[in-house]
């Protein structure tokens, strides 16, 4: 790397300290094997005086890139020119007032948000970061992407694909994994798509073994490119609560991506001075898929200034490899026992004094129907941000009046046979979807009402139940 370079990456442990030009695709430190940020010199590039600047875009709709809810953010990710950049219309989510779910929980009026992700063009929050990864893809000329994926990541990796005609995607999902809205998604958008007998760990080092072999473009989340789109989620939250900083995100942790953007985003916020200070961090794991909190929590693993404790880590997978554990959750996009970003996840809840907490397939259900029932469906993967926060009000860690944002990753309709089988009223679907993941009852069940084909007999059941 040369030092004129006004954007490079670096290892993020500060005992290495690797560098790479910013056109580099191999996403490893090639000194330490360790994860590799994107770092901008911000002495040289021009950075907004106040957030409040971001929103003259808003009278430049017509730009794709301002219209763009990860673009409009572009100068605080400026890795890309503007030329260059892929998008589809990303990011326009929406925070949402959740009163109805607050009131339940013990939450004082205004103070519950969800920042409904589902609304972006392939259903996840994952768009955010395609868009970032697919523009240094293109910068960097390449003809192929690739991705492991539970779901969600090959359904984005496979639109963008096909919207832009850019690229060819292939996607890696373990065999039997992945819900039919997901993989209709990788399907329909043309996507070559590879099942492998095995779960989400091992496509995953598969897909990077491949990548290498290959020189395809990978856009799994352990590219910090990816990462810089996500950052903007957090953008969004501060643009809909008028700049001010809530007091925590609560956010479901999987591979921990989002959890490391979103520390990412505020650091460098107050890095540059345009917040003063940094809301806490609550990482939910499901508790079948429960590294981040074991490693946190049991084991007290911390980021200690970026020199973490390997070995620690290296144990706990030697155990989970000798019982030979596998991720085991209903919450299939964070089915996940390996997170690739953990160390990542470790800074950012050292900088944004994060918890991490993990709940059952139960209460997320439960959580997931209270979501519904309150008006933005989502998947079970999302509702264990809800399902976190519900425990954290339990225990007196968030307080009624705290201001809480929870991400919700992802739209109701991507994996709709964990809903019907919930609310269903057949009790063998239940036993077969739900019952062998430990799901004993349907807390907040909305059943259908079997009638007989006769208007006596249907308005007597609308007159019982309306
Ligand atoms: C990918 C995904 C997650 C996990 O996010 P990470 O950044 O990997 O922790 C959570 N929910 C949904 C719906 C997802 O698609
Ligand atoms: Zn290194």
């Amino acid at each position: 790397m040369s030092v004129t370079e006004l954007v490079y990456q670096k290892c993020i442990r500060p005992d290495c300290g690797h560098t790479l030009s910013h056109d580099d695709t191999s996403f490893a430190c090639p000194k330490c094997n360790g994860l590799m940020d994107v770092l901008y010199d911000w002495d040289r590039l021009p950075v907004p005086k106040s957030l409040k600047e971001f929103e003259k875009a808003w009278q430049t709709r017509s730009n794709p890139l301002d219209f763009s809810g990860v673009w409009r953010f572009r100068k605080l990710l400026p890795f890309v020119p503007d030329e260059k950049i892929l998008t589809i219309g990303e990011g326009q989510t929406l925070l949402q007032k959740a009163d109805f779910i607050g009131k339940r929980i013990g939450m004082d009026a205004g103070s519950l948000f969800l920042q409904y992700e589902g609304m972006n063009p392939s259903g996840s929050f994952k768009d955010n970061g395609m868009t970032a990864a697919f523009s240094h893809a293109r910068m960097t000329g390449a003809r192929r992407a690739a991705c492991a994926s539970t779901g969600n990541t090959s359904a984005s990796l496979a639109i963008y694909c096909s919207a832009t005609s850019q690229m060819k995607g292939i996607v890696f999902v373990g065999s039997g994994k992945i819900s039919y809205g997901k993989l209709a998604q990788a399907l329909d958008h043309g996507a070559l798509t590879i099942q492998i007998e095995g779960d989400f760990d091992d496509a995953m080092h598969q897909v990077q073994q491949m990548a290498k072999r290959l020189g395809v473009y990978l856009v799994n989340s352990i590219n910090p490119f990816r990462l810089e789109g996500q950052k903007t989620i957090m953008f969004r939250v501060l643009e809909s609560l008028n700049w001010e900083v809530p007091d925590w995100i609560v956010v479901p942790g999987g591979n921990l991506g989002n959890s490391s953007a979103f520390g990412k985003a505020f650091l460098e916020l107050k890095a540059l001075g345009l917040v003063n200070r940094l809301p806490r961090l609550a990482i939910i794991n499901a508790a079948g898929a429960d590294t981040c909190f074991q490693l946190f929590n049991h084991d007290g693993l911390r980021w200690q200034g970026g020199c973490w404790d390997k070995t620690i880590v290296d144990r706990y997978y030697r155990q989970l490899d000798e019982s030979k554990r596998r991720a085991d959750t209903l919450a299939s996009a964070i089915e996940i026992n390996r997170p690739v970003n953990l160390p990542k996840a470790l800074r950012a809840l050292d900088a944004m004094d994060g918890v991490v907490r993990q709940t059952t397939d139960q209460e997320i259900l439960d959580a997931k129907a209270m979501v519904g029932a309150g008006g933005l469906g989502c998947e079970p993967a999302s509702a264990a941000s809800v399902a976190g926060l519900i425990q954290l009000r339990q225990e007196g860690v968030i307080a009624p009046s705290d201001r809480v944002v929870c991400i919700l990753t992802a739209h109701q309709m991507k994996d709709s046979a964990a809903t019907v089988a919930y609310h269903g009223s057949d009790p063998k679907t239940f036993e077969e979807v739900l019952g062998v993941r430990g799901v004993r009852r349907a807390n907040f069940a909305n059943r259908p009402v079997q009638v007989s084909n006769d208007l006596e007999a249907i308005v007597r059941s609308i007159e019982i139940y309306s």
